[in-house]
């Protein structure tokens, strides 16, 4: 860990999907800065063991159940967090749904499940989050986004796509609303091991070994180095860093070169 102790002292930290992989360590380490914790995903039992996780560190956590994709429960996820904790200081919109797929096989249906939840449902919680955010004239957001945002992604164009878009709107949104205070970045992973990662993207011991192989620093990132950038984003420290988006990916996007 590298910020104080302390950092998030009587802040309220709300992580969309933080009751897994990046998002909850992500969520655990906001925690053990002082933060106050709004975890929020649809499914009641990733929350409930992200909580009992959270509570014996001595953090005070809300899971709320919100499906991102429906304006009408991110709206009730803020209502929620405003009436428990008075309001929310940083929102990360980490939430996203991917999965492997030809794209002369992507059916309709699968495209826009997943835009729904990468940029849709971004967009959603930003938006409701945001105004309340300018109305404080004060609030950090940080989006997590990935590498196939500039590169593309063949076998993943959905969430390529939606990423892209939230590089996008990270950027517009940095410039839109500085004037009223806030601050809006992006991290952008590389491959981080997360059960989620995995199952969908890297299923097989050779898939994951021809990802490794691609890293010039030969590993994937480990969670809490996400952890450690988003924190940082969202701190006093990058109070002049605005519409950045932070590269962790142990130097892949930057290729291998002819010699390896
Ligand atoms: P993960 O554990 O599967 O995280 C995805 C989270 O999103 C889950 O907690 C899930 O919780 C939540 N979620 C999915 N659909 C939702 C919906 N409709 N409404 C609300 N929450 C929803 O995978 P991860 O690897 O930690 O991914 C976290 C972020 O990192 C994602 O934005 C991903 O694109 C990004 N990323 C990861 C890697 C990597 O290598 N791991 C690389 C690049 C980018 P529920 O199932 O409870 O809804």
């Amino acid at each position: 860990m590298m910020l104080p102790r302390g950092t998030f002292r009587d802040k309220t930290v709300l992580v969309t999907g933080g009751g897994t992989g990046l998002g909850l360590e992500t969520a655990k380490r906001f925690g053990s800065l002082g933060a106050r914790l709004v975890i929020a995903s649809r499914k009641a039992a990733h929350l409930e063991s992200a909580a009992a996780e959270l509570r014996p560190l001595g953090v005070e956590v809300l899971p709320v159940v919100v499906d991102v994709r429906r304006p009408a429960s991110v709206s009730s996820m803020l209502q929620r967090a405003v009436d428990r904790f008075g309001g929310v200081d940083v929102l990360v919109n980490n939430a996203a749904g991917n999965f492997l797929c030809p794209t002369e096989d992507l059916s309709p249906g699968g495209w826009k499940v997943v835009i729904d939840i990468a940029l849709n449902g971004v967009f959603y919680c930003t938006r409701e989050v945001g105004r309340h955010m300018i109305e404080r004239r004060r609030g950090h957001i940080v989006n997590v986004v990935a590498a196939y945002a500039w590169t593309g992604g063949p076998g993943t164009a959905h969430s390529a796509a939606a990423k892209a878009g939230v590089v996008a709107l990270t950027r517009t949104l940095a410039v839109e609303w500085a004037p009223y205070g806030l601050r809006v970045n992006a991290v952008c992973p590389g491959v981080f091991q997360s059960e989620g990662a995995r199952e969908r993207l890297w299923p097989t011991a050779e898939a994951e070994e021809a990802l490794r192989r691609h890293v010039p620093l030969g590993r994937f990132g480990d969670a809490g180095e996400i952890a450690d950038a988003i924190t940082y984003l969202a701190s006093p420290f990058a109070d002049y860093v605005n519409g950045e988006v932070l590269v962790l990916d142990g130097g892949a996007h930057l290729g291998r070169g002819l010699g390896h």
